[in-house]
């Protein structure tokens, strides 16, 4: 398979990335490679005790530690851990936890420019990209900014050994979620392309057997690798129906945003798989299935994800109201966006159904 095409810009940012079990050991080195001095460390509350092992192992460059990360990258939450920047004299980040620690990072980053060396502990891939998120007054925006994109990157499959099944499952998923649309994206190039297909094969090798043992850390360790090639694909090519949607029902109906992703993600690629189908060959062919769609919801479902949006707390009557709001601005997809077309989707989506492609 040739990802040729005959034109394409393709821009890389420059990230260090070393990828290893322990390799969180190491922070300390980056630290001083950066030219570090006092280090500010990042979690939620939740993994609190994992941030302050890290203060413990990094030594006198840990100048403090703020574990009030949260979902959402709350503006309010930002301007808290600025305050604490300023008092401690923070010269660089390190943020380690999931895609809410390192949105907090970022959004650091972007107001002060400090250096960030981000450990990633799940699948969410924002540590890849120059993609910042956050909110304001319940508003969320995303921006996108070279100086967002974090440094330094160490993959340490031993941390991701302990997030929980259901929500490896749901991570991975929202990762695939970033290289399917790749594919198909506009202004997708030959190196995106060849990043979304190898990351998607290591989560379809990889996902059973960390499901079937979560201690494994050989496949957390290639899962992990996809997560990098899965969030390396969302920071060089935009994203379209997949996103759009679930964005639209996360925030109007207060939908759980991993579990949405999970159950939108075969009918959206399948919905897209009628108009691309060549693009999307490679999906029905790492996950094994007739089409994109339906491989990703036999996949899905063989690993325990959620399938139906009933499950979610959305009502049957909410479904014509979320076709409106999903249709209502205009965006770019291969396939038209129309409303009758969406809310046939959302239809399968509700109770579970195979996607037809
Ligand atoms: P998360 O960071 O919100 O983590 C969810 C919970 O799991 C938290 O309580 C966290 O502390 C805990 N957790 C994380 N890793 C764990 C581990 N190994 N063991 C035990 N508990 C663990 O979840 P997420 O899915 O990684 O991130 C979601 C957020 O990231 C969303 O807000 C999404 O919009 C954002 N995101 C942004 C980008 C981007 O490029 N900007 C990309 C992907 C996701």
């Amino acid at each position: 398979m040739s990802f040729f095409q005959r034109e394409f810009v393709a821009q890389s940012a420059a990230v260090r990335v070393s990828f290893g079990p322990g390799v969180r050991h190491q922070v300390g080195a980056e630290i001083a490679r950066i030219g570090g001095q006092r280090a500010l460390i990042l979690s939620t509350p939740q993994q609190a005790e994992t941030a302050l092992a890290f203060a413990k192992d990094v030594g006198e460059r840990a100048a403090g530690v703020f574990t009030g990360a949260t979902m959402h990258t709350p503006v309010a939450v930002t301007e808290e851990a600025i305050a604490q920047v300023e008092e401690i004299g923070a010269d660089c980040l390190v943020a380690v936890g999931g895609g809410s620690t390192t949105g907090l990072a970022k959004a650091i980053a972007y107001r002060t420019d400090l250096p960030q060396i981000v450990v990633p502990t799940t699948y969410a891939g924002s540590e890849a990209t120059p993609i910042l998120g956050q909110t304001e007054r319940g508003r969320k925006t995303t921006l996108k900014d070279p100086k967002v994109q974090p440094e330094v990157i160490l993959y340490d499959a031993e941390l991701v050994a302990s997030l929980p099944v259901p929500m490896t499952v749901t991570s991975a998923l929202n990762a695939i979620a970033h290289a399917a649309e790749g594919l198909y994206a506009q202004d997708r190039n030959p190196l995106s392309s060849a990043l979304a297909v190898e990351g998607m094969r290591a989560f379809a090798e990889a996902l059973p057997r960390v499901v079937e043992n979560p201690g494994d850390l050989d496949a957390r360790g290639e899962t992990l690798y996809g997560a990098w090639l899965c969030g390396t694909v969302l920071g060089q090519v935009g994203m379209a129906l997949h996103h759009k949607l679930c964005h639209t029902l996360g925030g109007s109906f207060d939908l759980p945003h991993a579990e949405t992703h999970a159950i939108i993600l075969p009918h959206a690629i399948g919905f897209n798989a009628g108009a691309v189908p060549d693009l999307l060959a490679p999906v029905a062919e790492i996950f094994g299935g007739e089409s994109a769609g339906q491989a990703l919801h036999a996949f899905s479902e063989k690993m325990g994800a959620p399938t139906r949006l009933a499950d979610l707390g959305l009502r049957e009557a909410d479904l014509d109201r979320a076709a409106d709001l999903a249709t209502q601005n205009a965006y770019w997809n291969p396939a038209p966006v129309t409303r009758d077309g969406i809310r046939a989707l959302l239809d399968a989506a509700f109770h579970g159904q195979a996607p037809k492609h």
